[in-house]
């Protein structure tokens, strides 16, 4: 895992340089969904601090065991999965971001369970969410089509729970990659300009980093080409 973490952050720099960006513009979200809690401990152990998972009740387990193997670490965790609004409860507790916030149902569904976590104490600022885009509105796939984009994010900025951080996406793989990511980075400048705390860009993944961060993503997020084929051979 040392040497694709190494190949991994050569890549990114390479692409910063092609891009003529700051390489502490982007940053890199280890998305480890198909590894076990011992693999994340040894990519803490390499020095990563951010991790994205994509359900609701593995991740919960898998952040419980994380904290039980590495209790000194304090690894930020994101959510960047479907998400119901009955598994919602599962996530908030520990959850640093949520990236793919979609609907205003489970926008109006985060912030409740926000509020009570507030009302009990466990939480004393608003979540930061980034709201899923989706390029060709697609319903299947997840994200808000374009349409509905700015009023959502609208709605994330009125709730007291939440605070807008910026964009997610994933580019569609049936178009062209330069024109899903000029399309992506077009949304992300409109809501950015209606809400300029909202700056982050979540786009690009192990296929497409480069053509990502060239459209300026500041978030990659990155499973296979980390993590490989070790969810074939562990747990
Ligand atoms: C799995 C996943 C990734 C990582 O994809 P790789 O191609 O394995 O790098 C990124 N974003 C989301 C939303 C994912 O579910």
């Amino acid at each position: 895992m040392a040497e694709r973490l190494g190949a991994v952050r050569e890549r990114l720099a390479a692409a910063c340089r092609a891009a003529g960006r700051d390489p502490d513009e982007v940053s890199l979200l280890a998305v480890t969904k198909t590894i076990p809690a011992a693999d994340v401990a040894t990519l803490l152990d390499l020095g990563l601090t951010a991790f994205a998972e994509n359900r609701a009740q593995e991740a919960a387990a898998k952040v419980a065991e994380v904290a039980r193997l590495r209790p000194d670490a304090k690894p930020r965790w994101h959510f960047v999965g479907g998400l119901q609004r009955n598994k919602v409860r599962l996530v908030t507790p520990w959850v640093t971001r949520i990236e793919s916030v979609d609907s205003p149902r489970l926008a109006r569904a985060i912030d409740a369970e926000i509020g009570r976590a507030r009302e009990r104490g466990e939480r004393d600022r608003p979540l930061p969410v980034l709201v899923q885009y989706s390029v060709d509105g697609d319903p299947g796939r997840g994200g808000v089509p374009d349409d509905g984009l700015d009023t959502l994010v609208d709605l994330v900025a009125e709730l007291p729970g939440l605070e807008p951080a910026g964009l997610m996406a994933v580019a569609p793989l049936d178009r062209e990659p330069e024109r899903a990511f000029a399309e992506i980075a077009a949304a992300a400048r409109r809501i950015r300009a209606r809400h300029p705390g909202a700056s982050e860009l979540s786009a690009g993944m192990s296929g497409d980093l480069e053509t990502a961060i060239d459209h300026g993503s500041t978030v990659v997020r990155v499973g296979t080409a980390l993590v490989g084929d070790r969810r074939l051979t562990s747990e």
